[in-house]
């Protein structure tokens, strides 16, 4: 670890809710002890859209978040509205890559598990801020948990995000301590 400390800068892609993209900066910051930036927001790049599956390409998504880091210490996660998916995978909330130090979240599914419903704020949030925990945890070299109350648990169905807690286990959190 280098005797700078890396820091974590949210990116807003697209038309994204930027209320809860500055509520989530300023959580993340001392789950990870780390300074956060925000950056103005970049554009859903076209390059990730799929014509085919109406979806963007999370692969792509993480390589054009890593042409806007300015050092190896930044750590960069994205928030868009739209939905994400890999070529085995229907769809996924989010996505990390630990080498490029780069992670995507999408609030797509976790607004359109209540389509046809109110939406519901207090439900949105905390499911936000649990998947951007858990994608972020990669970038910091968590290997994924066990443990179904972590909130570095792997949750692809949206009733494994809601039970989970908004709380690393003590084995994660231990492993967290090593990294700062
Ligand atoms: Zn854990």
């Amino acid at each position: 670890m280098s005797l700078l400390k890396s820091k974590i800068v949210v990116v807003p892609l697209g038309e994204v809710d930027y209320m809860l993209v500055n509520r989530l900066a300023a959580d993340l910051g001392p789950v990870f002890n780390r300074g956060v930036d925000i950056l103005k927001g970049m554009k859903m790049p076209v390059e990730a859209f799929n014509v085919v599956r109406n979806q963007y390409y999370a692969m792509v998504m993480l390589s054009k978040l890593e042409r806007i880091k300015s050092n190896d210490r930044e750590n960069v996660i994205g928030i868009c509205e739209e939905d994400l998916y890999l070529p085995d995978e229907t769809y996924v909330l989010g996505h990390a890559d630990i080498l490029s130090g780069t992670a995507v979240v999408s609030l797509f599914q976790i607004r359109q598990e209540f389509y046809g419903l109110p939406e519901d704020d207090m439900k949105i949030y905390p499911r936000l801020y649990k998947e951007a925990v858990h994608q972020m945890a990669h970038v910091f070299a968590l290997s994924q948990c066990r443990n179904p109350k972590c909130v570095n648990y792997f949750s692809q169905i949206m009733l494994d995000i809601d039970n989970k807690s908004e709380k690393f286990c003590d084995i994660c959190l231990r492993q967290l301590t090593k990294q700062v």
